[in-house]
């Protein structure tokens, strides 16, 4: 008899289950794939770290979750500075004076909001309905048209004028020259990477992989294994569809070897015209400073999704949002078990956020 068995060895798994391991209590991890660490595993070809379930860049400004992960791994002092191309036009991201002075020529804060200014009055918005007048709101037509609708109508392959606003907000718009995507304080990528950080935290803890407790036989052999189930896997597959499936958006990702240093000269360049079918190429050595001979770069293509099939983004509408609310009304009257993460919350979760939820969590039940 188990204390805690944790289902899935994410972000959320691994910290709720070191934080009760080292309080004394005895953890089972059980872990679907064949590997731990959900989305933020790598996978090492040549010395070169390969994201391979999308680009994961550590952020926050959550001082005691920095200094969390700093007990198990160091930072390097990568500071995540997008480039834009649209049809071969180079812009920095996010939207701050670089790119302004390279849409407009404009060279003053000034210059640059009354262009979007006169912009916004333009598109005649007053109350932001949607991504589009979101978007146009806060930065002006010219990079909306250039730098955001084809970007994000390949990235949730629907219109977006059917978006949610929030969306956009993820994004700074900044009047200074700053290059630096996020605003938070802390930034790098682990030293060593992100495996590092998922095996330190699961130090000590006895985990099966290749378990898929939504498979009816595997979760009756479990049945009576813990005091406490948590489960971090998707909340529609944990009670077997029963009021319908939560929609996702899907990422296909196609990774490349190439014989040469430097293929971008950046880890990340965004592919914002709506023709290319990738939103993005990562070329993974940048994110390490790689010095190899080599290099590997994975195209992002979004993709529909379909149950089973790998989920990413959540599709936070309306319609989901009041679909994930019956299933978490389900969860809640769960005898002994805890629901927690991307999948099990239905959320658009950043990392930090993650590990902030699950130490918050953890801590409440062993309290
Ligand atoms: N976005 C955009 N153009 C870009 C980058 C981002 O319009 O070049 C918008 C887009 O709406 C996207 C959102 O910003 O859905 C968040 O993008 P980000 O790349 O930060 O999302 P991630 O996949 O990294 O969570």
């Amino acid at each position: 008899m188990y204390d805690f068995l944790v289902i899935g060895s994410g972000l959320f798994g691994a910290v709720f289950a070191h934080e009760a391991h080292s309080a004394g209590k005895r953890v089972l991890m059980l872990e679907r794939r064949s590997h731990v660490g959900g989305n933020v595993y790598c996978e090492e070809k040549e010395g070169i770290r390969i994201h391979k379930y999308g680009a994961h860049i550590f952020h926050t400004s959550d001082r005691e979750v920095w200094d969390y992960v700093n007990r198990f791994v160091s930072f390097n002092n990568y500071i995540n500075s997008p480039v834009a191309n649209y049809r071969g036009e180079l812009y920095n991201l996010p939207f701050n004076m670089n790119t302004f002075a390279k849409m407009w020529g404009v060279t003053t804060p000034a210059e640059a909001a009354a262009k979007i200014e006169e912009q916004r009055r333009a598109a005649g918005i007053k109350e932001p309905q949607n991504l589009e007048e979101q978007a146009i709101s806060l930065i002006g037509t010219d990079i909306y048209t250039k730098l955001i609708k084809g970007y994000t109508e390949k990235q949730w392959g629907r219109s977006c004028t059917e978006l949610p606003a929030f969306i956009i907000c993820r994004l700074p718009v900044r009047y200074t020259f700053d290059n630096n995507y996020f605003n938070d304080r802390y930034q790098g990528i682990p030293v060593g990477g992100y495996n590092r950080l998922i095996h330190a935290l699961l130090d000590g803890i006895e985990v099966r992989t290749g378990e898929d407790y939504n498979l009816p036989a595997i979760r009756e052999r479990y049945r009576d294994a813990a005091r406490t189930i948590v489960y971090t896997g998707a909340i529609d597959a944990y009670f077997g569809y029963a009021l319908g499936t939560l929609a996702y958006r899907g990422l296909r990702f196609e990774t490349e070897r190439l014989e040469e240093e430097n293929h971008q000269g950046v880890a990340v360049m965004n592919y914002t015209a709506r023709e290319i079918p990738y939103t993005r190429i990562i070329e993974h050595k940048h994110f390490e400073f790689g010095t190899q001979p080599v290099t590997y770069i994975t195209r992002e293509y979004p993709a529909d999704w379909h149950p089973g099939e790998e989920a990413y983004y959540p599709l936070n509408n309306a319609e989901n949002q009041s679909l994930y609310a019956k299933y978490a009304a389900l969860a809640k009257k769960e005898p002994h078990t805890i629901f927690g993460g991307r999948l099990a919350e239905y959320r658009y979760y950043d990392m930090d956020d993650v590990i902030r939820s699950a130490l918050d969590c953890v801590h409440a039940v062993l309290a």
